[in-house]
C-alpha cells in the first residue's frame, strides 16, 4: 500500500526507520450485490406477502442504513409454512436418495456461484468483515451442502446398518451471528435425511437465507421442502411450538431453555446450540507467538459473536506477562472500522441491543474490579462500534469470567499446574469449545480429555469442518452438527 515518507530539509533519502506503511481503503465494490427494495417470505416454493405479520426494516449495523424491507411471518403463516412442509415431506421422503443428493450439490454449486453476492450481503445485513463472509461463512455454507450432499445415499453407514427413516417436518430457529452458515448447518443434513423444513433467520439478519430461499428455487427445489419464514423472537416461539416433528435451535441459553419447557412432554426430536464461556488455555511450552494469534482468532473473530468463542484466557504464570504483552501489542494493530474494507479485522455490532449487552457486562467488568485495556482506534459515527477490550485482574465469580459477553472482550487470568488449569476451565455452566496451546502432545491429550467441552482445538482455534461434529455440554447444550454425527438428529432410528 501507499509509502509515507517525511523527507529530511536537505532533500537526502528518508532514514527506512521514518517509513510508515498506510492502508489505502479496498472497498468492495456493492454493485455485485443488488438488494431488492422488499423480501417476502417464502413459502411453499414461493415468495408471499404475510397474512398477518408484518413489515420490518433490516438495517446495516455499521451506518443505520436500511438494506431492505422484509416481511415477518404471523402465527398464520408459520401455521402455512408448516403446512407446505407438511405436504412436501412424503414426496421427499420418497424421492431415491441419490436424487436428494443431487439436489443439495445443486444448492452448493449456486452457493459457490452467487458466493461474492452473498458475502456482500452477509456483510452489509450482520456487520462481519467481508474477508470472514468471503473467505469463511460462504465458502462453508457451500461445504456443507456438499458434504451432505454425498451422505444423502449413505445414511445407512451413519446409522451402522440400522432401519432408519426421516422424522418428517422440522422447524429449525438460527441467531445472527453466521446467519446463512447457520441455516446451511440445519438445512443441508435436514434434507439429505429425507425431511421437510421450516427457517426462521433472525430478526436482524434475514436477507441472506432469503437469497438461500432463491437459489431453491434456482435450483428447482420441490416446493415446500424448504421454506423461510423471518420473524422476530414470537415467530420462532410459535414455529417450535407448531405441529412439527423435530426443532433445531442455536442461539442463547435463556431462549434454548425455554424451547425445552414448552416442548416437554411431546415425543419431539430437540437439538439445541446454547451459549459457552469457552477457555482458550496457554501453557508454558507453547509457541508464544502462533498462541497469539490463535487468541486474538479466538475471540475477536466476527466481533467475538461466536458461541465457541475463546472468551477466556487461561495463561499459565510463568508466562503470562510476555503473553499479554504481546497479545497487546497486537491488538493495537487490528484495523476496527467498515465491514465492507477488505482491511478490516473487526467489523460492527450487529444491533443497538447487542452493543447494550455488552458495555452493560464490560461496566460491571470495571465495577467489580478488573484492569479494563480497550484499544484507542477512531470509530465511525454511525452505527454500533466496539473496539477490542483486554481485561487483566479478573476474579473467577466476576460476571465477566462467567457471563457469555458475545462481543470483542478478553478475560484473562492465569494458572500455575495443568491440573489447575483443567479445573478452571471446567468451572463454567458452560461446556462448548476450548483451546489448548502446547508443544507437547501428551499434554495436549491429557488436558482435551480432561475437559468437558464439545471440541477442543489443540495449538489452534475457531477452526470449522463440515465432516466433524460441533455441539456442546452442559448448558452449551446437546446433540451434535456436522460430519455423520449431524445426521442422527434428524432420523428415526431401529423404528
Ligand atoms: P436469541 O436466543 O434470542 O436468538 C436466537 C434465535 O432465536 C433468533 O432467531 C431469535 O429471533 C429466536 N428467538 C428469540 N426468542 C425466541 C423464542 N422465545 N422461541 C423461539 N425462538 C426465539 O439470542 P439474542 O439474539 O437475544 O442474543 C442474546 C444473547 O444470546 C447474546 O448476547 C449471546 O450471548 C447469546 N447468543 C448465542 C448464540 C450462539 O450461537 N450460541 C447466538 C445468538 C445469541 P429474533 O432474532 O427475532 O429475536
Amino acid at each position: 500500500m501507499a509509502s509515507v515518507t517525511d523527507r529530511p530539509a536537505d532533500g537526502s533519502p528518508p532514514a527506512r526507520t521514518a517509513l510508515r506503511w498506510d492502508y489505502a481503503p479496498a472497498p468492495e465494490s456493492r454493485d455485485a450485490a443488488p438488494l431488492k427494495p422488499r423480501y417476502d417470505l417464502f413459502v411453499d416454493g414461493a415468495f408471499t406477502a404475510p397474512q398477518d405479520g408484518s413489515v420490518v426494516a433490516s438495517v446495516n449495523p455499521a451506518s443505520e442504513e436500511v438494506l431492505a424491507e422484509v416481511g415477518f411471518a404471523g402465527p398464520g403463516d408459520v401455521e402455512r409454512a408448516v403446512a407446505a412442509a407438511r405436504r412436501a415431506a412424503g414426496p421427499w421422503a420418497a424421492l431415491p436418495a441419490l436424487e436428494r443428493g443431487k439436489y443439495l450439490f445443486r444448492i452448493a454449486r449456486l452457493i459457490q456461484e452467487r458466493a461474492r453476492e452473498l458475502a456482500i450481503v452477509e456483510s452489509l445485513d450482520g456487520g462481519k468483515p467481508i474477508r470472514e463472509s468471503r473467505d469463511v461463512d460462504i465458502p462453508l455454507a457451500a461445504a456443507h451442502f456438499f458434504s451432505y450432499a454425498g451422505w444423502a445415499d449413505k445414511l445407512s453407514y451413519a446409522v451402522a446398518g440400522r432401519p432408519h427413516r426421516p422424522r418428517g417436518v422440522v422447524g429449525q430457529v438460527v441467531p445472527w451471528n453466521f446467519p446463512l452458515l447457520m441455516a446451511a448447518w440445519k438445512l443441508a443434513p435436514a434434507l439429505a435425511c429425507g425431511n421437510t423444513a421450516v427457517l426462521k433467520p433472525a430478526e436482524t439478519t434475514p436477507l441472506t437465507a432469503l437469497l438461500l430461499a432463491e437459489i431453491c428455487q434456482e435450483a428447482e427445489l420441490p416446493p415446500g421442502v424448504i421454506n423461510v419464514i423471518p420473524g422476530a423472537g414470537e415467530t420462532g416461539a410459535a414455529l417450535v411450538r407448531a405441529e412439527v416433528d423435530k426443532v433445531a435451535f442455536t442461539g442463547s441459553t435463556a431462549v434454548g431453555k425455554e424451547i425445552q419447557r414448552a416442548l416437554a412432554g411431546r415425543d419431539i426430536g430437540l437439538t439445541l446450540e446454547l451459549g459457552g464461556k469457552s477457555a482458550n488455555i496457554v501453557f508454558e511450552d507453547a509457541a508464544i507467538d502462533q498462541a497469539v494469534e490463535g487468541i486474538v482468532n479466538g475471540i475477536f473473530f466476527n466481533q467475538g459473536h461466536v458461541c465457541c468463542a475463546g472468551s477466556r484466557l487461561l495463561l499459565q504464570e510463568s508466562v503470562a506477562d510476555e503473553v499479554l504483552h504481546k497479545l497487546w501489542q497486537r491488538m493495537q494493530r487490528l484495523r476496527v472500522g467498515d465491514p465492507l474494507d477488505k482491511n478490516t479485522d473487526v467489523g460492527a455490532i450487529n444491533s443497538a441491543a447487542q452493543l447494550a449487552r455488552i458495555e452493560e457486562l464490560v461496566a460491571a467488568g470495571e465495577a467489580e474490579g478488573a484492569t479494563r485495556r480497550t484499544i484507542s482506534c477512531a470509530l465511525p459515527e454511525q452505527g454500533y462500534w466496539f473496539a477490542p477490550t483486554l481485561f487483566t485482574d479478573v476474579a473467577p465469580a466476576n460476571r465477566i469470567a462467567v457471563e457469555e459477553i458475545f462481543g470483542p472482550v478478553v478475560s484473562v487470568t492465569t494458572f500455575r499446574t495443568p491440573a489447575e488449569a483443567i479445573e478452571r476451565a471446567n468451572n463454567s455452566a458452560y461446556g462448548l469449545a476450548a483451546g489448548v496451546w502446547t508443544d507437547m502432545g501428551s499434554k495436549a491429550f491429557e488436558v482435551a480429555s480432561a475437559l468437558r467441552a464439545g471440541v477442543v482445538w489443540q495449538n489452534t482455534y475457531n477452526k470449522f469442518d463440515p465432516t466433524a461434529a460441533f455441539g456442546g455440554y452442559k448448558e452449551s447444550g446437546f446433540g451434535r452438527e456436522g460430519g455423520p454425527s449431524g445426521l442422527l438428529p434428524y432420523l428415526k432410528v431401529g423404528a
